[in-house]
């Protein structure tokens, strides 16, 4: 075979004699890699799937136990935040709510808020919802956002 009919592969190099196409499916994202790194030798095809699967880092029950030990913390954090604003503020209404319904709606968005930022970016890659929401910064964030929670929850039913 000549050297003309050689074709390179982009991912390593070596000039092969056929490239196989690489398509979006194969690098796990929405569009198909641009032109020229869209082929592929044999050899570097499997590598380049193995490389682009997407693996959660986070299992769910790493997540429950994350949860299990960390709510409670932020949770009882929260509620003496919200004790001592009371106390400071001299239970001033702020915006309506009394101050430890403020601590907790607060804690509520910042919550979402680090949900959001953590997963957007992994989601506009790859839009993978499963994944993008499987990671420990999103966890932690679900563990503010359920804190938050219980802390309107308390502040309900307990008026303080
Ligand atoms: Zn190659």
């Amino acid at each position: 075979m000549s050297e003309t009919e050689l074709k390179e592969c982009q991912y390593c190099g070596r000039k092969v004699s056929k490239l196989v196409p690489v398509t979006a499916d194969d690098i796990q994202r929405v569009y198909p890699p641009r032109l020229a790194w869209d082929q592929a030798c044999e050899d570097c095809l499997p590598k380049i799937q193995a490389m682009s699967r997407v693996v959660p880092e986070y299992s769910l029950n790493r997540a429950l136990g994350y949860l299990s030990t960390r709510v409670p913390i932020l949770t009882a954090g929260l509620a003496s935040l919200a004790v001592v604003v009371t106390v400071l503020s001299g239970g001033t209404i702020i915006a309506r709510l009394s101050p430890s319904m403020f601590v907790g709606i607060v804690a509520v968005f910042t919550g979402l808020q680090i949900i959001w930022v953590r997963s957007r970016d992994r989601y506009g890659s790859t839009h993978d919802l499963r994944w993008s929401l499987n990671s420990r910064p999103v966890v932690r964030g679900l563990a503010v956002f359920i804190a938050g929670i219980l802390v309107l929850i308390l502040a309900a039913y307990l008026h303080f």
